[in-house]
């Protein structure tokens, strides 16, 4: 039994408003992908506390392009 991410795998696209201006946000992908920016020594730690915190869960960022916010959504996901 695997838990995997529905956003993540294409099977299914989460559509968010921004709460500002109304517009789309767009799906930057999963927030583990940001950790790229830190120390290497960092981002095993952050990753590590993220998967532990989150198991059932896939945190994603989502942006706005016209005021420039951003957001963290977790996405539930599911059994394969
Ligand atoms: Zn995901
Ligand atoms: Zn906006």
């Amino acid at each position: 039994m695997e838990y995997v991410c529905p956003v993540c795998n294409g099977m299914a696209t989460y559509l968010l408003r921004c709460p500002h201006c109304g517009k789309q946000m767009e799906d930057r992908g999963m927030v583990a992908d940001f950790l790229d920016e830190y120390s290497p020594y960092l981002a095993m730690d952050i990753t590590q506390l993220v998967d532990g915190a989150s198991y059932d869960q896939c945190v994603h960022l989502f942006y706005c392009e016209a005021c420039k916010h951003d957001k963290r959504i977790s996405i539930q996901r599911i059994r394969m």
